[in-house]
């Protein structure tokens, strides 16, 4: 057994394990490993130089546990689900008093909370923890979302402040309330990259299947675009992406990819959440659908047959200056309505749930390190400093100036795509949310009539105080 106390432990060393602890142990803190199969510690320790110096491998998880100095910090990386509850059944006999148990897993927020419940009767605590940024983020600094008590965040934050990525110097890590707020935050984050990954996948259809651009040319643009308003960490690696060669055939590895993309987990959860708390995410529940439908392809292929594919629709897109600045404003306008509707969710639960979630503080910790990176979580930071948690995005004043601005293009874009048959889900969502929720005077007055007629569900009043009911004649 090693002499050596660890300052941490990670259990579970995978693809997301692995790189956090070898991050940690990169910092000059001493970590121990456990993994199921345990030459996968050794390795970590045996094929990483100095940096391995610090990771001490262990062959059970008795050796794990007395390894650790105490209070323990132990991670836990496995997949998210059951195996975090029979871990943590696993590990806790052999603890004392006072030890942390971090999930850093994608967890269901829910499932958080019912742990947070179940440890508060113990002498043991239990953070939930939202990682993101992969696996490069992992290794060279993720953003970090923390949930659970909050005199525990202490604890841990002298080793997550240095692991985590830095914005202009700042740690990009933050405890944002009680049991499942991380977790929660992490599955809005989830949402948010969902919408923006297929709003800039639509515009991508615009420029194939609207302009005839080949891959090449359209990296330059997202190369192009990625100097102003939209950089972000998304749009420079679509550039990337579309840039990149099959070794095989020699032709754009975009274009042999398989048109089909899982929705799962985080992603999921995101949309169910913001029907949960009747919040109208309608992007990021697009995005959700859109991939959905993706996945699909068989199915697609035979209504091409039936009715004709949009392949070789060229609508009224022009690649000139003009035409690209267009989808270019039109992409940041629609980015801004999915980002608004992500921060409405997140309000949303921190009111049902008494969270009092930091919404500028999630902005600032998804500036660097996470998927949606990017220079606009900054002005979003910097909206939330000015104007404190408006109850939406849309209407903190930097942001209405933007979308006046946008406007145009965003409507110019989607009917176009519409009348050329290239489908625009998430932008089109975005719009009509938009225009929905800027209507003083809706249409759901019929709807309460209708629900009123059939239902005697009653119904408000613009002109009188009180709940109506009306005999309406019989049908
Ligand atoms: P991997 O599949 O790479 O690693 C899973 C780890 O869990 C391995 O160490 C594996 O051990 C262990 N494990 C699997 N099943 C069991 C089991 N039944 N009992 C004990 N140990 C088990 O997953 P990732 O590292 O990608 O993901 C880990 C968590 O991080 C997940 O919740 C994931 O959603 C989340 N996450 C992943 C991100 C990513 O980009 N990959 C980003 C952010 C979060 P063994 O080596 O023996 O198989």
């Amino acid at each position: 057994m090693s002499e050596r106390l660890a300052d941490i432990g990670v259990l579970g060393l995978g693809t997301m394990g692995a790189n956090l602890a070898l991050n940690m142990a990169e910092k000059g803190f001493v970590v121990a490993g456990s993994n199921r199969t345990a030459e996968k510690a050794y390795a970590l320790r045996d094929d990483n130089g100095a940096v391995g110096q610090n990771i001490v491998p262990t062959d059970s998880i008795e050796q794990f546990v007395a390894t650790l100095k105490t209070p323990r910090l132990i991670v836990f990386m496995v997949p998210a689900g059951p195996i975090v509850d029979e871990e943590m059944q696993r590990i806790m006999p052999l603890l004392s008093p006072g030890d942390i148990m971090i999930d850093a897993g994608n967890a269901d927020f829910n499932d958080t909370v019912r742990r947070s419940k179940a440890i508060a009767d113990t002498p043991f605590h239990f953070v939930g923890m939202g990682v993101s940024g992969g696996e490069l983020g992992a290794r060279h600094g993720p953003s970090i979302m923390v949930g659970g008590e909050e005199q525990v965040y202490s604890l841990l934050s002298k080793i997550l402040e240095p692991i985590s990525a830095k914005y202009q110097g700042t740690p990009c890590v933050a405890w944002l309330g009680p049991d499942g707020a991380g977790h929660f935050v992490k599955t809005i984050h989830n949402g948010i990259e969902y919408a923006d990954m297929q709003m800039i996948a639509e515009i991508y259809g615009i420029l194939r299947d609207g302009l005839g651009l080949s891959a090449g040319e359209m990296s330059d643009i997202f190369a192009d675009w990625n100097s102003r308003g939209l950089s972000s960490y998304l749009i420079e690696i679509t550039a990337v992406n579309l840039a990149e060669k099959d070794p095989d055939s020699g032709k754009p590895l975009v274009d042999v990819i398989a048109d089909e993309a899982g929705q799962k987990g985080t992603g999921r959860w995101s949309a169910i959440e913001a029907q949960k708390l009747g919040v109208g995410a309608t992007t990021i529940e697009a995005a959700v659908s859109a991939r959905g439908i993706s996945s699909r392809r068989k199915e697609r292929a035979a209504t091409a047959a039936l009715y004709g594919s949009v392949a070789g629709v060229r609508g009224d897109f022009h690649p000139d200056k003009d035409g690209l600045k267009e989808l270019e404003q039109a992409l940041e306008t629609a980015k801004i309505i999915a980002y608004a509707q992500g921060f409405a969710v997140l309000s949303a639960a921190s009111e049902e749930r008494g969270w009092n979630l930091p919404l500028g503080e999630i902005a600032r910790i998804w500036r660097a390190g996470c998927i949606i990176r990017s220079q606009f979580l900054d002005d979003i930071t910097r909206a939330y400093e000015a104007s404190g948690p408006a109850a939406n995005l849309l209407h903190a004043p930097q942001f209405v100036e933007r979308v006046k601005a946008g406007e145009t293009a965003l409507r110019r874009v989607v009917a176009k795509a519409a009348l050329a048959g290239i489908p625009m889900p998430a932008l089109a969502a975005a719009l009509s949310y938009f225009d929905d929720y800027r209507r003083a005077r809706g249409t759901t007055n019929l709807t309460q009539a209708q629900r009123d007629l059939f239902g005697a569900h009653t119904f408000h009043r613009l002109d009188q105080e009180g709940v109506f009911h009306h005999q309406w004649p019989a049908v």
